[in-house]
């Protein structure tokens, strides 16, 4: 091709470049802008909702201000909007459950979990000594307090410092910013505890936990108090949304072949016995907290996060629930098909 019609060609390209970005920057724009909508809308529908109340089996957790209120949708392009009590810290609780579960499979495979831990939903409270009787002597699925303390028993360490500073340099790798933990929840769990140790005990009891059950205990009473915002919480997800990739800092976290895995058990037992209902209204992978939070993901698309304190009886966010739900159901975001 002569040097002016290449010139030619390659600045019809470049053209072409433009408005395509163009169109695209366009079109996340208005995505944002419908998003922020809709997140302004549900935190105003549901804010005066009274309903559900603080746990309070662990002391620190029943003095937390009920009325807080924070909704923050992280996307995989790295938007962030943030409605409400946004800045508020929270113990992240069984929201972890989710990290812990991805250090073990990126550390020593899928397998770890599916052979050691289960991946079956129980229909049983998040607590149950009785799932496990009633199962193989597995601990039934990494998102029930035994599951979550066999995954934290597989975390590759020598000491509990180790298996410690591992799962918190995890946390903070899906945050994108350095986690604490929240010393006072700590305290009043580590004080509180003595169903959790009871619960390691019957799993290393019957082989099913891999580490000191003391040990394993403790960590995870840390790991479930650590701090995080709504916005932390939400590029938590929004990783797992990306791919495993942090949409913000764009550092791998964990590998892709694990996330469909990991989304999946999200989906079966996020909710622990409230998680048909869950599927059934919103329809999305999600993990719920007795701290108030939530974390959502819809896959290839973002992360919602809700917090709001008080809970119902499944140990579930109220107000949370029902803003993603609304969030959800307005999107067509379900997993299972938009229904419209
Ligand atoms: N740390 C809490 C516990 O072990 C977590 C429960 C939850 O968030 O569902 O009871």
């Amino acid at each position: 091709m002569n040097p002016l019609k290449q010139h030619r060609a390659w600045s019809r390209l470049a053209l072409i470049c433009l408005v395509v970005a163009g169109i695209a920057a366009t079109a996340t724009a208005q995505d944002a802008a419908t998003l922020a909508k809709l997140a302004k809308e549900a935190h105003a529908k549901f804010k005066d909702d009274a309903s559900g109340k603080n746990a309070d089996y662990i002391p620190a957790l029943a003095k937390v201000p009920s009325q807080l209120f924070g909704l923050t949708i992280v996307t995989v392009d790295g938007t962030v909007i943030n409605v409400g009590d946004v800045n508020t810290g929270f113990s992240i609780q069984s929201c972890s459950k989710v990290f812990t579960m991805a250090l073990v499979m990126q550390e020593s495979g899928a397998s770890a979990i599916l052979d050691k831990v289960n991946v079956e939903p129980t229909g049983e409270a998040f607590n149950s000594i009785r799932a496990i009787e009633e199962g193989d002597g597995r601990a039934d699925n990494p998102f029930v307090n035994p599951g979550a303390i066999a995954a934290v028993s597989l975390v590759q360490a020598k000491s509990a410092q180790e298996r410690w500073e591992k799962i918190l340099a995890c946390y903070s790798r899906f945050a994108g910013e350095k986690l604490t933990v929240l010393d006072d929840i700590y305290t009043s769990e580590a004080a509180t505890n003595f169903r959790n140790r009871g619960i390691a005990h019957v799993l290393f009891n019957s082989g099913h936990l891999y580490a000191e059950p003391l040990e394993c205990t403790d960590v995870y009473t840390k790991q479930c108090s650590v701090g995080v915002t709504c916005k932390q919480l939400a590029v938590m997800g929004g990783t797992l949304a990306n791919g495993g990739v942090n949409p913000v800092t764009q550092e791998r976290c964990v590998d892709a072949k694990h996330v469909p895995k990991i989304l999946a058990v999200m989906t079966m037992a996020g909710f622990y016995d409230g998680s048909g209902a869950w599927a059934w209204s919103a329809g999305l992978p999600a993990k719920t907290g007795v701290g108030g939070g939530i974390v959502a993901v819809v896959p290839g698309k973002m992360a919602i996060v809700g917090f709001s304190p008080p809970l119902d009886s499944f140990g579930n966010s109220v107000r949370a629930q029902k803003a993603i739900q609304y969030i959800s159901e307005n999107l067509g975001l379900s997993i299972f098909g938009p229904g419209k």
